[in-house]
């Protein structure tokens, strides 16, 4: 009788946890219960959809998702569908790879805005994530602010700056693209409230700002410092040597023929979001680096937008039945163990930190855990999953459902596109029918 194991969540961490069980040799029965019908988390909806190579992960998944011991069911959401202790009845071990999908507020006044977007909503809508295909943001705009010097921050930046050209080998979605390249915007902002040295962006990103067809990046060279500053750690010291050579090189790119302009202002810690129910502005305090924390001096401006996005870090959703950390935004676990039968990987436990393969240590670790400490106690698993969402009339997708949404998917790519991406659940059920 094998192990049975559900992992809840089919994102990079789920899949890692499915990989580790499944090399372990021990005779496992693998489910991946995912709420959308499509699989890989933010692989599909996250990674920016100019970045086609980072998005080929998901060949690595799809060999755990084809092993004759794991079982896809996509369209399922636990909390909604089946509740996490029936899933703790019916099966061994249950893993929570759940991510964290909100993001975390910038907790300033005028927050509420309409043109106020967080990144999660934003890349989730260019990227055809179904919960944001409605969020339809008013792009007729000529400025927007973006808070953040992250991954994620000039992500939205670039895909928002890019011509319609650039985005010629994308999966960016038909709606976004209508709706950014028709879009009067010019000038991008992109905020943090340190400087360049403590910025997180990594290196390959930040390059390929100075790469743009139509956008000039400014950088205020009184804003670089000579060197980078002692007392970093030799991974930090080497990128923060790299960004700042970037930045540097920013200095000198000419500006002709670039209408769009994206300024990295560091220092500029947003206080107050402007305007009446629609964002006009953001007001910003400069401040001043002290042991690494940024300090407000006093000193105030204003940049007029009608778009702002706060990419300032994702957050948890808390889970119904399972303990929260309300400061983390991650489950409460113990070194991984949530409760009895229930483990936690990824975001949802590490918080949104990391890269891609930084998850496959929690779904090893995960992995090893399950194995150590839960025994195959003749629980009844799938049959009971089946049973139980069949009388619920929930319609689960299958691995080759999947497959058919798929094909179906690079089927009506235009030219030089991977595909052209459904973001409606009932699009994706329809090529079912
Ligand atoms: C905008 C963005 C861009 C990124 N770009 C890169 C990049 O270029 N390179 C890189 O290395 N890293 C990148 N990352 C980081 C990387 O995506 C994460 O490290 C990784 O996706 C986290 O994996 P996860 O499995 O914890 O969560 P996720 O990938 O979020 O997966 C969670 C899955 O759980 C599902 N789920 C949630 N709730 C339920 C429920 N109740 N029932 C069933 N299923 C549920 C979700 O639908 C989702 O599929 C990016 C992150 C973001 C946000």
């Amino acid at each position: 009788m094998p192990l049975k194991v559900a992992i809840v969540g089919s994102g990079p961490s789920g899949f890692y946890t499915v990989a580790a069980l499944l090399k372990s040799g021990a005779d496992c029965q693998i489910d991946v219960i995912e709420r959308l019908p499509t699989p890989f988390g933010l692989i599909r909806g996250g990674v920016a959809p100019d970045h086609q190579k980072t998005k080929n992960v998901w060949r690595a998944y799809e060999k755990s998702a084809l092993n004759e011991a794991v079982r896809y069911y996509g369209n399922v959401e636990v909390g909604r569908d089946i509740a996490i202790d029936e899933l703790q009845d019916i099966y061994d071990a249950v893993v929570l790879a759940v991510g964290s999908p909100l993001d975390r507020k910038l907790g300033i006044p005028g927050e509420d805005k309409e043109g106020v977007i967080g990144s999660a909503s934003f890349v989730g809508w260019y990227n055809g994530h179904p919960d944001f295909r409605g969020l339809n943001p008013d792009l007729n705009i000529s400025a927007a602010v973006v808070v953040g010097n992250g991954n994620v921050a000039i992500d939205c930046a670039r895909v928002l700056a890019k011509t319609p050209e650039e985005m010629t080998a994308t999966d960016l979605t038909d709606y976004a693209a209508a709706a950014i390249h028709a879009s009067p915007l010019t000038d991008i902002y992109m905020c943090g409230r340190r400087g360049p040295v403590q910025a997180k962006f990594t290196n390959v990103e930040l390059r390929e700002m100075g790469q743009l067809t139509d956008c000039h990046p400014v950088v205020d060279p009184a804003q670089l410092p000579d060197s980078v500053p002692e007392g970093l750690e030799d991974r930090e010291r080497r990128l923060c040597e790299r960004n700042l050579e970037t930045l540097r090189g920013f200095t000198t790119l000419s500006a002709e023929g670039k209408p769009k302009r994206l300024y990295f202002s560091f220092f500029a810690n947003p206080v107050e979001i402007l305007g009446g129910d629609r964002v006009e502005g953001v007001k910003l305090e400069h401040t001043a680096v002290e042991n690494g924390r940024a300090v407000g001096t006093g000193n105030f401006f204003e940049v007029s937008c009608g778009l702002v996005i706060p990419a300032i870090g994702y957050y948890g959703e808390p889970f119904p039945g399972v303990p929260f950390d309300e400061r983390g935004g991650i489950v409460v676990h113990n070194d991984g163990l949530v409760q009895g039968n229930v483990y936690a990987v990824g975001w949802i436990k590490r918080g949104p930190t990391g890269v891609i393969g930084t998850n496959k240590h929690d779904g090893d670790h995960a992995a090893a855990r399950i194995l150590d400490e839960q025994s195959n106690d003749d629980k009844s698993g799938r049959l009971s999953l089946e049973t139980l969402l069949g009388e619920r009339g929930v319609r689960w997708v299958t691995y080759p459902d999947w497959k058919k949404i798929d094909e179906s998917e690079i089927a009506n790519a235009s030219p030089g596109a991977p595909r052209r991406k459904y973001s409606e659940i009932k699009e994706m059920l329809a090529v079912l029918d």
